[in-house]
């Protein structure tokens, strides 16, 4: 069931008219530690108590990243290695203070963390291992609260104007595929990992694609407290 939805937003999610429809290999659930879950519930709880009940806005969206280790190969243990991106925002859920520390050095609407509802402008930020052509994109939670719409890149935003919550990047002069932006750690949470295959340049004959069940990441590893995981230096 969470296989098909997952995979039906991602394929829904694919915009790029130039970009050939990826292969989903398998999806995997987040289970992230407790502290995490109730640290997302109060921001979501606070921006209730903000905005009124409709005010939370929660979505799912995409956030593409580099694959540097073996996690969704076929095993679903985090690493411990301190510069490997993916399994740092597993363990830690995405941090404000490392924007821009994976090497974007262009921060459209300030350094906040960014993410799309286009999957396939995800797939710009991925980048596959030596070993395997499988990448990985993150599917997240985020609570937008009230967006603040802009067209136009605003550089030198630090946080949302006074009156909202993140910021929706919008399309029409200086975007071509939306993104969204928060400014807070717990605005955001990591919920899937969708691992796919860029098809060659070849394409091959349509074929049933098996339906492989979701995993889960072995809880001991995904349940790792950030103060274990604080040696992470990139996002
Ligand atoms: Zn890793």
């Amino acid at each position: 069931m969470i296989f098909e939805q997952v995979s039906r937003l991602f394929e829904d999610g694919w915009k790029h008219p130039e970009k050939k429809r990826p292969k989903i290999k398998r999806i995997y659930v987040i289970d992230l530690p407790d502290h995490l879950n109730e640290s997302y519930q109060e921001y979501k709880d606070m921006l209730a108590r903000q905005n009124g009940s409709s005010g939370v806005n929660e979505q799912l969206v995409f956030h593409g990243t580099t694959r540097t280790c073996s996690l969704g190969e076929d095993i679903s243990d985090l690493c411990e290695k301190v510069t490997c991106i993916l399994c740092c925002i597993l363990k830690t859920s995405f941090l404000v203070s490392k924007s821009g520390s994976a090497g974007r050095t262009f921060k459209r609407f300030g350094p906040g963390i960014y993410t799309s509802s286009v999957s396939s402008k995800a797939d710009d930020y991925t980048q596959a291992p030596w070993f395997s052509d499988d990448r990985i994109i993150i599917v997240a939670r985020v609570a937008l609260g009230k967006s603040s719409i802009h067209y136009r890149t605003t550089e030198y935003l630090t946080e949302p104007p006074i009156g909202y919550d993140s910021i929706l990047g919008e399309v029409g002069i200086n975007l071509n595929y939306n993104e969204q932006v928060l400014f807070k750690d717990e605005a955001i949470r990591p919920a899937y990992i969708v691992v796919y295959e860029r098809p060659t340049a070849a394409p091959a004959p349509p074929a049933p694609r098996p339906a492989p069940q979701p995993t889960r990441p072995n809880p001991a590893t995904t349940t790792t407290s950030s103060s274990s995981s604080s040696g992470c230096t990139i996002m």
